[in-house]
């Protein structure tokens, strides 16, 4: 029978809640447990497919398709494994079912309510996700924090599910300082009554905190809460979040989780490799700085996945990537000068036509001085569109996308997107593979013919116009196995690689992204 962990917010959001998730899921399967997690997210969209990076961050993007909030990512980089969208729920998701099924007239008779049907469909969706992955622990993330109205019916959903199936309930929760030595319990105490009064009784108390927990924090809170002291936790802050598994297991989490959760003993963890990543970047003596060109310059999440892939490839290569967010508009405005200095650039995936030029003006700087490059997605479009105008002399060459009437539509629309008018989950989404080219770098960097990697995307490099960038020495590198869609192109005379899938997506801490390692390598060895 699957057991279930249920993790909850309180007091504030922003408290690392989707890091924390992770880091149990990771610590159960460090154990021998086959744990996954799954996530409730409030809003009423059915995924996040339609969401502005500006607001909610990165859309990341699953092997299946799923287009999902950022923590999917966390969980992903953390476990090692591939999600399905099953293992997110989002309100809308879930009333577009509800609503469905009543027009379907399978609640014939009956007024449809929040309880029991919509908590019934909650614990339906749950249970299939637990029966679907085989887990013998599924780990619930209630995203959001208690007391927010829009996830008041996934709590009373678990607290029903609680009652039918064995499992635990985590508080995530903050003890401030407000002096050395100083630490205020009373935030904790108020959010964990107002947890219970919604019938779930937190077994575990997890705390983020400046200073590590007092005995005298954690008697009032076991005291105030219903706890043992020893199931309460120190989340400190740690310089990077892959720390938070071993922090845990040195507080001895993994026993308390065992016997809260009448869990066997498990395997015994062994976390050498994990620790070893982490010490290789710790005492890394040289570091490279990468520069990535966006329109989203100010919002650090709208591009996690980068910054995590570019994390993964220098831990591995124990070296420190300094990464410098830069803004595509002001390179338009002002130029290229910000660029000088940086041992390598990527130039990410994006919509519309903001920041656009300032893109295409810092591949150009890249090619002709050969700055290692890696274009994703409309990265790669960029670097093709950068070609054809400054080493074909085409000037106007664009993508359709941008300027639908320019006289080279080298980027154009994918045929079987054409009819399309709807905008969720319609783009060509998800895993696809493609066939690389050998003795080309995108070859040097996985080391094999086929690869997958995630999709998401309309346009495509245009097919009318290969042979004319391939004859002017753009090398086509990869192309999708029936389709003939090109996947990769590459410059011949330095490290210049462009894709059109999202590499960073998949990239994991103890499985990075090669094309991220060699990125590294190339910026380590030539700057
Ligand atoms: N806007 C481009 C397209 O739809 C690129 C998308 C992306 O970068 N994810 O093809």
């Amino acid at each position: 029978m699957t057991k279930y962990i249920v993790v909850v917010g309180s007091i504030m959001s922003g408290l690392g809640k989707g890091v924390l998730t992770a880091s149990i899921a990771k610590i159960l399967r460090a154990h021998g447990y086959a744990a996954f997690p799954l996530k409730f997210d409030g809003y009423l969209n059915v995924d996040c497919g339609t969401m502005n990076p500006f607001r909610h961050g990165e859309v990341f993007v699953l092997e299946d398709g799923g287009e999902v909030d950022m923590d999917f990512g966390t969980y992903e980089r953390f476990l090692g494994i591939n999600l399905t969208k099953s293992a997110s729920i989002t309100g809308g998701k879930l009333f577009k079912r509800i609503i469905e099924k009543e027009r379907r007239g399978e609640y014939l008779g009956r007024d449809v309510q929040v309880v029991p049907h919509l908590t019934d469909e909650i614990k339906t969706m749950v249970r299939d996700y637990a029966k679907e992955t085989k887990a013998d622990i599924v780990v619930v993330e209630v995203g959001g924090t208690v007391g927010d109205i829009e996830n008041n019916y996934f709590i009373e959903a678990m607290r029903q599910l609680l009652s039918e199936e064995q499992g635990i309930v985590v508080q995530l929760t903050w003890v401030p300082s407000i002096a050395k030595g100083e630490q205020k319990t009373k935030p904790t105490q108020h959010a964990n009554r107002l947890i219970r009064s919604l019938g779930l009784n937190p077994n575990i108390i997890v705390a983020r905190e400046d200073e590590p927990l007092s005995e005298e924090a954690k008697e009032k809170i076991a005291m105030f809460c219903d706890v043992q002291k020893e199931c309460i936790f120190d989340d400190p802050k740690v310089e990077f979040v892959y720390e938070l598994p071993i922090i845990l297991e040195q507080q001895d989490f993994y026993s308390k989780l065992s016997a809260l959760l009448s869990l066997s003993i498990g395997k015994k963890a062994n976390w050498s490799a994990w620790k070893e990543r982490i010490s290789k970047i710790k005492n890394a003596k040289k570091t490279i700085v990468v520069g990535i060109v966006g329109k989203y310059a100010s919002i650090k999440d709208a591009y996690a996945s980068i910054y995590e892939a570019i994390f993964h490839a220098s831990s591995e290569l124990g070296i420190r990537a300094e990464i410098k967010l830069l803004d595509a508009e002001e390179i338009e405005k002002k130029g290229t000068d910000v660029l000088k200095g940086l041992d390598a650039l990527v130039v990410p995936g994006g919509f519309g036509k903001r920041g656009v030029e300032g893109k295409i003006k810092a591949i150009q700087y890249a090619r002709t001085n050969k700055l290692p490059f890696l274009g994703l997605c409309l990265g790669m479009q960029m670097m093709v569109v950068e070609y054809a105008r400054n080493v074909l002399g085409w000037e106007r060459a664009n993508s359709t996308e941008l300027d639908p009437s320019t006289p080279y539509p080298i980027i154009d629309i994918l045929p079987e997107q054409k009819r399309i008018v709807e905008k969720g989950g319609t783009m060509r989404l998800g895993g696809y593979e493609m066939i690389l080219k050998k003795n080309t770098k995108i070859w040097e960097a996985y080391k094999k013919e086929r690869v997958v990697e995630r999709h998401r995307h309309r346009y495509e490099v245009n097919p009318d116009f290969v042979s004319h960038l391939e004859e002017k020495g753009l090398v086509i590198s990869a192309r999708s196995p029936n389709k003939g869609i090109v996947e990769a192109v590459e410059w011949k005379d330095s490290f210049g690689i462009g894709i059109q899938a999202h590499p960073e997506l998949s990239s994991k801490f103890e499985r990075p992204s090669p094309l991220f390692v060699a990125l590294l390598k190339h910026a380590s060895s030539e700057g």
